[in-house]
């Protein structure tokens, strides 16, 4: 198994350059934020959070006031936590989808490390290691990547990660975030089509606040000379180019561990037949029948790919120890 308390010396030497989170503790400290936050009238006004920039991490989006104190969605979060058996864990928690996710700890674990070929995710997780705290679609996005986007790794494995690092870390918001964000919860089927069809692009959900990749330089300095256009996806970049920025992909930076477009139809594919099981089995679902499933997900999956795509596209099955860098 991975070993999260593990993280904090491994993390230290692998970022390298020394920065600690800029966000101090103590009540004076939450209460100048609250202060900043609502004299700004036109902001108050016009906030609206799915529109927040959450690549915005000088003068971040929203209030930073997690760390500090919780608000309403807490009451929800403990509420049903309060009233839910086995509200961690997917096994027994009548409230939760069963889904056959995989076991792969080597891409879990380039995912935790900021390692994952996509500089958004890598920033997002680079920013966790070190400040812990990300604007709250920042953490859509890497929860999103890691479960029904792209990875298909189960969500108590990304739960366990910021539960480690994050300085708001609390229980029964993470676990109901969690959930809810690999669609195993609450908003899954609020509109048709379902929920788990709507994924986070690890490439152009960032570039739409922040086109010049501001927030993935701080984040990630290997790219910092990478031109704006090849920022969010620096393996697209010809070889000259990477040379001049003293970036080669597969060297300096990891080439992407998955192929997004196909990594994310075959999440696509397994959740709805996930769902399907569910909807059968009406939640009562054994550890034979989520087996049976994973062994018929895998095999669908071989074959589709066998029938369909080019050789070129077979990229996405890459496993993490197959990537160059990653090589010995
Ligand atoms: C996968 C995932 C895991 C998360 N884990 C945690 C966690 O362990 N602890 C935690 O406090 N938040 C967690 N969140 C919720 C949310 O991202 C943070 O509370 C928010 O980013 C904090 O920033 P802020 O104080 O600037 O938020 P603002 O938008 O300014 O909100 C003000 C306050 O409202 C509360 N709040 C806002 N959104 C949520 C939410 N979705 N759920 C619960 N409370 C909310 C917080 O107390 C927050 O401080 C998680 C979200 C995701 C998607």
């Amino acid at each position: 198994m991975l070993n999260n308390r593990s993280i904090s010396k491994k993390m230290v030497d692998l970022l390298g350059q020394a920065e600690w989170t800029p966000f101090r503790g103590g009540e004076s400290e939450a209460l100048k934020r609250l202060h900043k936050s609502i004299s700004d009238k036109a902001w108050v006004a016009n906030f609206e959070k799915p529109k927040g920039d959450p690549s915005a991490f000088l003068k971040p989006a929203t209030t930073v006031l997690s760390p500090y104190l919780k608000l309403l969605w807490r009451e929800f979060f403990y509420t049903t936590a309060f009233g839910t058996r086995n509200f961690d864990k997917m096994k027994g928690n009548p409230i939760c989808k069963q889904i056959p996710w995989k076991e792969d700890h080597d891409m879990l674990a380039a995912w935790r490390d900021g390692k994952t070929g996509y500089p958004w995710i890598d920033a997002i997780m680079v920013q966790l290691l070190k400040w812990g705290w990300m604007h709250h679609l920042a953490r859509h996005s890497v929860a999103c990547f890691l479960t029904r986007g792209d990875l298909f790794i189960h969500w108590e494995q990304g739960r366990d990660v910021f539960e480690r690092l994050l300085i708001d870390s609390d229980w029964a918001i993470n676990n109901g975030n969690w959930m809810w964000l690999s669609c195993s919860s609450f908003f899954y089927q609020a509109l048709p089509p379902p929920f788990y069809n709507r994924i986070y692009s690890p490439v152009s959900f960032g570039k739409k606040y922040d086109p010049d990749g501001k927030y993935i330089r701080h984040f990630l300095p290997v790219l910092k000379d990478m031109p704006k256009q090849y920022i969010y996806e620096p393996w697209t970049a010809p070889l000259s180019v990477q040379t001049k920025a003293k970036c080669i992909v597969g060297k300096d930076y990891p080439k992407p561990m998955v192929m997004h477009d196909a990594a994310s139809k075959e999440c696509k594919r397994k959740m709805g037949e996930a769902y399907a099981l569910n909807k059968k089995m009406n939640g009562n679902i054994g550890d034979d029948d989520l087996k049976d499933l994973r062994r018929k997900l895998e095999t669908d999956g071989e074959s589709n790919i066998r029938n369909q795509r080019p050789k070129t596209q077979l990229k996405y099955l890459m496993r993490f120890d197959e990537i160059d860098i990653y090589k010995n």
